[in-house]
């Protein structure tokens, strides 16, 4: 028996030593005190070895001394390893280790006194498997070293359990181990101590305490830790999460998959029936495989994304797979509202301009088999809707038009609102008879459940001949078509044709040309002669020309309706009329009592003081006032009547002459007419020789001349164009007469040799 332990006490004394080298060379914080443990725990065996294996008194004695220091030195060294490991910070209980340490120095320093004193034990001799065996007999030091020994190793062994009971139960596992087998060590050794057998037995519950420290703070991995921390990790992630194991077999899925799947975390049998009938595809058969999958649709879609992963061990073999299964819904309705809301109008709902055209371009693009049209549409008046009635019933308007369209429209028309109250169309011709459009508009009337309101929608239509066309231009063309009905009450349609586009150029070139046109005197002032009763030339009315150095003689309907409707008018008339002036102040002798009647547009009035323009130009050339007469027409008096009179009275006072022009074929107020400063009506005959009755014609020309000399105004017949017409107002009382009979608008120099030849 006595060989056996001596056996295995080498066996451990190796063993420890081996373990003690080893920790020395880790890198662990731990590892210091783990490697002064192992090799101290070695030196209470080595103590025992020598007993087991001496038979002399002497050789004993130096083991027990041996193993009672090294008793020692080991609780000293698992003192200070509890206090590494268990992560106690030694520097703030610096005073409680120095008391244990001096103790157990004290205890080291008694034992060195025993040979002198024997006050700690003494040896006697038993027999022992029949050789003399030297056993301890205890005195009262060794009493002390007891004390003091299981006074540091208890402290040690509670510092275990209160870290055990602290730390969370996954942690708890290392230092349970560690605190069983000292408890189990420390029992062993008390029997040992207690029931004075001879050999003692605890050390290998030392040794096996040794070597659990070894492994435990050393190379011990919570392995149950990184599941649970792994398992944690994919809990919380935002994906359904799905293990399979090599045959497939789900071994775990997270909470998402569980409320996903609608399935406890414990049914994992169901797991493949219930994705099967969730998903079209679930990528079976397949270990790297992903897939964006759609359930259901419209407001209830869901939208998902598949992956699944291999996983494999160091040698590459399949020991499982994952699936994840993300749900992109949220994202993806936040796209699609994202995209909704930049390629739909915010107040009707229907299309962006930018969003439409974009959809026609392709449809037009991929479809050439098919001809399109493009309408514009735009409602009559807008503006006025909204400064009358408020922006509420504006957009209410508008909102009415865009489900009016919405409801008319064929599944295959694209539509949108392509600006403030224009919406825009594109549809197969063939879809469209345009006579049902023309009535439908007719018609169209926007109630509010007690009043109806009619609103006129204009319509330009552009039948695509052309398909390589920008949409921006195609729509351009059919705003142009729409833009062209005059008449608007009874024509809601107009085709665009390539004379309205050739228009625009030419308005464009026109306008681009006038400044220098001026400046080079290719716009120059015509006269055509106003005579009185008599035949005599008593003055003549200033028409605009346009000697064009490459479209040759320009009349005014060519580029006058461009320049009113752009503005441009007002530096045509400042210019006619600075000629007028220069013309008249160079007449001399019988023609200083000529007068030049100037035309003035509608138009001016909104881009200069008119009354300061002319009087200036008069000053300046020191002219008599009323040889320069005034032309205005009845549209001047269509808005602001009241201001306008006003300047149209300052230029009576100061002398000038004031005629009405084309008077009865405009918006003629005859009520207006009374209170009007006019000197002059000015009646064109066009307007009459329209009439198919000429004897009705007659009445009211009668009638309307009858009215002006009542009125106390001048009368003055413009289109005279022959002798009958001559004498005929003559005897109904005209005053003054202008027509292609007495002579037509001829240039300046023309005019003056004409009045040289009278005279
Ligand atoms: P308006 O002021 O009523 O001018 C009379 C127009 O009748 C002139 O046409 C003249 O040539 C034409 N006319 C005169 N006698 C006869 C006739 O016996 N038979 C026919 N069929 N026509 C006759 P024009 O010169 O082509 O001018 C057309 C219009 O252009 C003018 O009508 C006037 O409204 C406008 N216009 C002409 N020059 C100017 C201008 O300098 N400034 C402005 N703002 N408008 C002008
Ligand atoms: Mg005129
Ligand atoms: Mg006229």
């Amino acid at each position: 028996m006595r060989l056996t332990f001596a056996i295995i006490y080498s066996v451990l004394i190796v063993l420890l030593g081996l373990f003690g080298m080893i920790s020395r060379r880790s890198k662990k914080t731990v590892a210091l005190p783990v490697s002064y443990l192992e090799f101290t725990f070695i030196v209470p065996i080595v103590g025992n070895l020598i007993i087991v294996l001496s038979q002399n008194e002497l050789l004993s004695t130096i083991g027990s001394y041996t193993y009672f220091i090294g008793m020692d030195l080991m609780v000293f060294s698992l003192f200070d390893f509890t206090l590494s490991y268990c992560h106690i910070p030694w520097r703030s209980h610096r005073k409680k280790c120095y008391v244990i340490y001096a103790i157990l120095t004290l205890d080291i320093i008694q034992y060195l006194f025993n040979p002198f004193f024997g006050q700690a034990f003494g040896m006697e001799a038993i027999m022992v498997d029949n050789a003399p065996y030297y056993r301890l007999v205890p005195h009262i030091g060794q009493i002390f070293h007891r004390i003091i020994v299981y006074i540091a190793f208890f402290t040690s062994l509670f510092i275990f359990i209160i870290k055990a009971i602290r730390v969370p139960r996954i942690y708890a596992e290392k230092y349970y181990v560690i605190l069983f087998t000292m408890i189990l060590a420390s029992l062993w050794q008390s029997y040992y101590i207690f029931s004075r057998t001879p050999i003692d037995r605890s050390m290998l519950a030392f040794a096996v305490c040794a070597i659990l420290i070894f492994y435990f703070s050393l190379f011990y991995r919570p392995f149950r830790l990184l599941d649970r921390m792994l398992a944690n990790i994919a809990s919380k992630i935002p994906e359904a999460v799905l293990f399979f194991d090599a045959s497939n077999r789900c071994i775990w899925i997270n909470n998402n998959a569980s409320q996903l799947l609608q399935i406890s975390t414990e049914k994992l049998d169901r797991v493949k029936h219930r994705l099967s009938a969730m998903f079209d595809d679930i990528g079976e058969g397949n270990d790297n495989w992903s897939s964006k999958q759609v359930i259901g649709s419209g407001k209830n879609a869901q939208y998902f994304t598949l992956k699944k992963h291999l996983v494999t061990d160091s040698n590459n073999k399949k020991i499982g797979s994952f699936l994840t299964i993300l749900d992109n819904t949220p994202e993806i309705k936040k796209q699609q509202q994202e995209i909704y809301e930049a390629t739909h109008d915010k107040l009707t709902g229907l299309f962006t301009k930018e969003h439409l055209f974009n959809v026609i371009k392709n449809r037009i693009v991929n479809d050439k088999e098919t001809s399109y049209s493009i309408a514009y549409f735009d409602i009559k008046d807008f503006k006025m809707v909204n400064d009358i009635f408020g922006n509420t019933t504006g957009d209410n308007v508008l909102i009415r038009v865009a489900n009016w369209i919405k409801e008319k429209a064929q599944d295959n028309w694209n539509y949108g609102r392509i600006g403030g109250d224009a919406f825009g169309l594109c549809y197969p011709t063939n879809t469209v008879r345009l006579g049902i459009v023309e009535d439908r508009l007719s018609k169209f009337v926007i109630s509010n459940g007690t009043i109806d309101q009619h609103i006129l929608l204009h319509v330009g239509i552009y039948h695509v001949t052309d398909p390589s066309i920008d949409v921006s231009i195609m729509f351009d063309r059919a705003h142009l078509a729409q833009k062209s009905i005059k008449n608007e009450y009874n024509m809601h349609i107009a085709i665009y044709d390539d004379k309205m586009r050739d228009q625009v150029l030419w308005s464009q070139k026109i306008s681009a040309e006038l400044e220098t046109a001026i400046a080079q005197r290719q716009i120059v002032p015509y006269l055509q002669p106003i005579v009185d009763k008599n035949g005599s030339i008593i003055g003549a009315e200033a028409l605009v020309r346009w000697i064009h150095p490459t479209e040759g003689f320009l009349p005014p309907f060519t580029f006058i309706p461009t320049f009113e409707k752009n503005g441009m008018i007002a530096e045509i008339d400042k210019y006619i009329w600075r000629c007028a002036c220069e013309i008249l102040s160079s007449w001399t002798d019988e023609k200083e009592k000529l007068f030049i009647s100037v035309n003035i547009s509608p138009k001016d009035f909104y881009f200069m003081d008119i009354y300061a323009e002319i009087k200036n130009l008069v000053d300046e050339f020191k002219l008599d006032p009323s040889r320069l007469r005034i032309e205005i027409t009845e549209t001047v008096m269509m808005t602001e009547a009241e201001n306008r009179m006003a300047i149209l009275s300052k230029f009576r006072k100061s002398g000038f002459i004031v005629e009405m022009d084309d008077f009865g074929s405009g918006y003629s107020s005859l009520n207006q007419l009374k209170d009007m400063p006019l000197d002059v009506l000015k009646i064109d005959m066009k307007f009459l020789n329209k009439a198919e009755d000429n004897h009705k014609a007659e009445i009211i020309l009668r009638n309307v001349l009858r009215l002006s000399s009542d009125l106390g105004l001048f009368s003055l017949t413009e289109g005279v164009e022959t002798e009958d017409q001559y004498k005929m107002l003559n005897e109904m009382g005209c005053n003054l007469f202008q027509g292609y009979y007495f002579a037509k608008p001829m240039a300046v120099a023309d005019f003056e040799k004409l009045c040289a030849s009278k005279a």
